[in-house]
């Protein structure tokens, strides 16, 4: 695998005795990949990422795996904040709103396997940044294959295909929305337990829709909960039950 290097002065030191324990993919929505690189590698801009890969594969290291580049800004996981401290990002080229073509994904692919060698990355912490600052980020877009990638050993997607129940799950009570909050909180998603579909729970659902049923992500409302969403979080439970 081939990594073209660049520097970008926009990094700084991780926290003493952090290890590196989560993968953080986004998009770079912008036009091209080089405008995007200019601007991850420019001062001017305190943003960078350790990765960012175009879209005919080819990878660029921005900044070293062990210092801390600055890509997930306000953010929590697992009940850690600042997730900058503990992770890596990896850009992906891409407008926005556009499919993410198979070279790229190969080289994700191959760029993840062999980070998830050199560090300590359970499956469970290869996510977006959608999932670890739900109420700000989009990225990436549905269009993003979490379950080809888990198929290859990266990340976690649970083994049911429930695309069809676009059933939505109306009616619920207090007690059954806790449980719910309950069940993305002990996942990783930071949410309070209000026993409300408030607007948190609703940017938390977007998220959890939008990486583990992306194939029916457009065709309902997005924030609502459904059997598919239901079924496919239960089953998640029971993979990170089994793993601990
Ligand atoms: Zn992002």
């Amino acid at each position: 695998m081939k990594i073209l290097n660049l520097n970008s002065p926009n990094f700084d030191k991780r926290p003493d005795n952090s290890s590196i324990d989560t993968l953080i993919i986004h998009h770079t929505n912008m036009q091209d990949a080089d405008s995007a690189l200019k601007r991850l590698c420019s001062p001017e801009y305190t943003v960078s990422s350790h990765y960012l890969i175009d879209k005919h594969g080819v990878i660029y290291q921005l900044v070293p795996d062990h210092l801390r580049a600055w890509h997930a800004g306000i953010s929590s996981w697992r009940g850690k904040e600042m997730v900058n401290n503990f992770s890596i990002g990896i850009e992906l080229d891409n407008q926005g709103a556009e499919p993410f073509p198979p070279q790229q994904i190969d080289s994700l692919i191959a760029l993840s396997k062999e980070l998830i060698t050199k560090h300590p990355i359970e499956a469970r912490n290869i996510i977006a940044h959608y999932d670890i600052a739900p109420h700000r980020k989009d990225d990436p877009n549905h269009f993003f294959n979490w379950e080809l990638l888990a198929s290859e050993g990266i990340g976690i997607f649970p083994n049911i295909n429930n695309t069809a129940e676009q059933k939505v799950l109306s009616n619920l009570v207090c007690e059954d929305i806790i449980k719910i909050q309950h069940k993305l909180k002990t996942f990783g998603y930071d949410i309070n337990l209000t026993g409300e579909f408030d607007f948190q729970t609703a940017r938390v659902i977007i998220a959890f829709k939008r990486h583990f049923c992306s194939s029916s992500f457009l065709t309902n409302n997005q924030e609502l909960w459904t059997l598919e969403a239901e079924k496919k979080l239960n089953h998640l439970m029971s993979m990170i039950n089994e793993e601990s």
